[in-house]
């Protein structure tokens, strides 16, 4: 597990039914000693004894856009995430084009290589704390 940044959140997984949980400041601890029960079962998100199990997330939405190549961007909306493509590309992104929302973590957290010709790779988690501003592009034509 990676060390969280201001570009990613820990999120909680339920250990009874594997509900995900935003828990902001609360993730890892209540002073109290109760735990965090969870909303949608009687099981614990985070146990008495402060156990939790859960993933990096982007706080950003991460987008993949196919338009006959393959991208990936980070922006707050699909719309900003349209915005600039357009600003990068200096065109509209057309409307057969799929820009498809990646929800799943263990695409967040999947290596792939970041640049063609530099040795090395990086997941889409690892980018986005290396980024200083969004929206950002993550990829563009994906291995
Ligand atoms: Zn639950």
């Amino acid at each position: 597990m990676g060390d969280i940044t201001k570009n990613t959140k820990f999120i909680n997984v339920c250990w009874t039914c594997g509900k995900h949980h935003d828990l902001g400041d609360l993730s890892f601890e209540r002073p109290d000693g109760q735990g965090y029960k969870c909303d949608a079962c009687p099981g614990f998100v985070i146990s008495p004894s402060g156990k939790v199990q859960g993933f990096l997330a982007p706080v950003v939405k991460i987008f993949l856009v196919e338009d006959g190549e393959t991208h990936r961007f980070a922006a707050k909306d699909e719309e900003e995430c349209r915005e600039y493509y357009k600003e990068l590309y200096g065109e509209d992104l057309d409307e057969e084009s799929d820009v498809t929302e990646i929800t799943d973590p263990e695409e967040w957290n999947r290596k792939f290589i970041h640049v063609e010709d530099q040795p090395g790779l990086a997941s889409i988690i690892d980018i986005i704390n290396e980024s200083t501003e969004f929206p950002t592009i993550i990829s563009s034509t994906v291995y």
